[in-house]
């Protein structure tokens, strides 16, 4: 820590000694210590104060006084400690002090650069005189401002509380705030330059550099300039008490007097020493204060937390509105990921559905085909049969004239024997083929009462891939309150199948937007009986194929079996109803017609008595002959 003690004359060479004996040296009981605050340089501190110090020194010579130049930290650390008796140092960091370590003012600085003595500080906020745009404080928003530094009371904080006063906050309205450092010159001539839009220095200054002809003060204007009785500068700012000269709490009270009455009378008696300053009774530094208090500085400076919690108390509705928003958000997320969720688990369960609704379909188009196969070869077995037992009927004929023949004329017996074999055979044959049909016939039937809607519904969806692919209109004109059929479900499918798919072939022969396939139910003779009728737009029956269509292996298509109907008959019929062709305007398409009896708890009585069978598996009691 440099100390530099002082002797009246001997100045010069003490503080070169001092500043080479620098911290180490210990200092001398009867040492005064005079802390000045060096915020430029330990050289220029001594060279302002040393000539106050020496003026003092001379009018104390029973002590030895000691310049102390310390900057702000070890200033702060030297009152902490004790290792001063006195302090001089600019009036925010004596509030500081005072507040921190309880020193006390016995005299402020007082200036008489122009000739008025005056013990206050004040700023000036300054642009250049030809900035039209900028004529208030309010104007400097946006624009580019230069101060010494963030700490200095007249070189930043001064001006900094009448720009808030004026709703321009320094560290957020600015284009850029701009802190040059030492010297303040430098600001005025930038301002000056262009190279900033305004500045602020302590108020004189200009007045300083213009005197000394380093500026015209033309060139400037003045923004925001404030009366001041008395003060013979421009000034934008309240004034403050300028300097504190200060005591420690330990400093012995005899002695602080001594020294404060030594100041006072400098330059009473007779002319200020050369370079030594004027002092005056200590001023109230509330002013200092309140501007702290303003800026929420120094002692003032709050934690960022309480910053917060003063942010929230007085702007409590925006974090509240974010809290909302952000709940909101929130609530949205949840719901967005349930609504997703939601309907995930429904496509799967709907392509589940999808799934087991083709197993299903592939199953009956199987056992439709199976069932189809079977009922194929009953009817070949019957037409067979029909076909064949004429010949046989007519070999069975021939061969038994023959044996009554020969057995009248005593003819060769061999002979004899082979014909009656010839008999046998025929009739083993006969008997083959209708043991064939009776066993094809019998098949594997399952009866109940059944919603021929519903089978009907069944059938188009199953063929509705076909009818798609064959650009056919599949409408349902389906009736109410229809009593249920007792039907095999997969035969009653199967004619209904069999009917649509003629329909479907025969509509080919139409362009395709006349192809319309209508299935329509309706009850019979009054609810005894259910009425299917599948009409289609297609070109009609030939007119010589009306009788035979029935026929089985009667077709008119290049590779039809000629079986559909036939078989189609055979299984309505055996189920005890109808099936034909109705008459149709020539040109107007077909309808094929079939209708079942309906079945209703009576007949399931009858049938129970009967047949003695369960309601479920009812075979009629005479099924019609083909
Ligand atoms: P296939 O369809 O194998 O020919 P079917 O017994 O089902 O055997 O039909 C016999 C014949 O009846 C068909 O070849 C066709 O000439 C005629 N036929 C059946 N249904 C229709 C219809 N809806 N329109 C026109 N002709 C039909």
């Amino acid at each position: 820590m440099p100390h530099i003690r002082r002797r009246p004359a001997l100045a010069a060479c003490l503080i070169a000694a001092a500043l080479l004996s620098a911290a180490a040296a210990p200092a001398a009981a009867a040492d005064i210590r005079i802390g000045a605050l060096a915020f430029r340089g330990t050289e220029e501190a001594v060279h302002t104060w040393g000539p106050t110090v020496d003026a003092l020194a001379r009018a104390l010579p029973e002590h030895n006084l000691v310049l102390v130049p310390l900057d702000l930290v070890a200033m702060g650390r030297a009152v902490a400690v004790g290792d001063v008796d006195f302090v001089l140092t600019n009036p925010g960091h004596y509030v500081e002090l005072e507040l921190a370590h309880t020193i006390t003012r016995i005299a402020t600085l007082e200036t008489t650069d122009h000739g008025t003595p005056r013990a206050a500080v004040g700023s000036v906020i300054f642009t250049r005189a030809d900035r039209a745009d900028i004529q208030s404080l309010t104007d400097l928003r946006g624009m580019v401002f230069e101060a010494v530094a963030p700490t200095a009371f007249g070189g930043f904080q001064i001006a900094w509380r009448e720009l808030r006063d004026a709703g321009v906050e320094p560290h957020d309205d600015f284009a850029e705030l701009r802190f040059t450092g030492f010297p303040l010159d430098q600001i005025v001539y930038d301002v000056r330059d262009r190279r900033a839009d305004a500045g602020t220095v302590r108020a004189c200054l200009l007045e300083e550099m213009a005197a000394e002809g380093r500026i015209d003060l033309a060139d400037f204007h003045i923004l925001n300039p404030m009366p001041a009785d008395g003060f013979p500068c421009l000034v934008s700012s309240r004034l403050y008490p300028d300097w504190a000269f200060a005591k420690l709490r330990h400093t012995d009270r005899a002695l602080a007097k001594q020294v404060a009455m030594a100041l006072l009378g400098l330059g009473m008696a007779g002319p200020l020493p050369a370079g030594a300053a004027q002092w005056t009774v200590p001023l109230s530094y509330q002013p200092v204060y309140d501007l702290y208090a303003d800026l929420r500085i120094g002692p003032f400076a709050v934690e960022p937390s309480e910053v917060f919690a003063e942010m929230l108390r007085r702007h409590w509705e925006w974090p509240a509105l974010a809290a909302a928003l952000l709940l909101l958000a929130g609530l949205f997320h949840l719901r967005t990921e349930r609504l997703v969720a939601r309907r995930t688990a429904e496509l799967h369960r709907e392509m589940d559905e999808r799934r087991k609704a083709q197993e299903e379909a592939q199953l009956r188009l199987a056992e439709l085909a199976h069932v189809s196969r079977q009922s194929t070869m009953g009817e070949l077995a019957s037409g067979l049969a029909h076909e064949i037992n004429q010949p046989l009927a007519a070999i069975t004929n021939y061969a038994n004239g023959c044996i009554r023949r020969l057995e009248v004329d005593a003819g060769n017996a061999e002979i004899l024997e082979a014909i009656r074999q010839i008999v046998r055979q025929a009739q083993r044959a006969a008997g083959i083929i209708q043991n064939i049909r009776a066993f094809l016939r019998k098949g594997e039937e399952s009866r109940r009462p059944l919603d021929v809607n519903t089978v009907l519904r069944d059938a188009a969806a199953l063929l509705a891939a076909e009818t798609r692919h064959a650009r056919v209109a599949v409408a349902l004109d389906l009736g109410d309150g229809l009593p249920p059929v007792l039907a095999d479900r997969i035969q009653l499918e199967q004619v209904v199948v069999n009917l649509m798919r003629n329909a479907v072939e025969a509509m080919q022969a139409v362009p395709p937007d006349e192809r319309r396939l209508t299935l329509r139910t309706a009850a019979e003779d009054g609810g005894t009986a259910v009425l299917v009728a599948v009409r289609d737009t297609g070109p009609g029956l030939p007119a010589d194929a009306r009788e035979r269509v029935f026929e089985p292996f009667f077709t008119t298509k290049p590779n039809g079996m000629g079986l559909g109907l036939s078989i189609s008959q055979s299984i309505v019929e055996n189920h005890g109803g109808w099936l034909g062709i109705e008459e149709e305007p020539s040109g107007a398409g077909t309808v094929v017609a079939f209708s079942l009896p309906a079945w209703t708890e009576d007949r399931a009585a009858d049938a129970r008595i009967l047949g003695g069978t369960q309601a479920s598996g009812i075979t009629p009691a005479s099924p019609p002959a083909r």
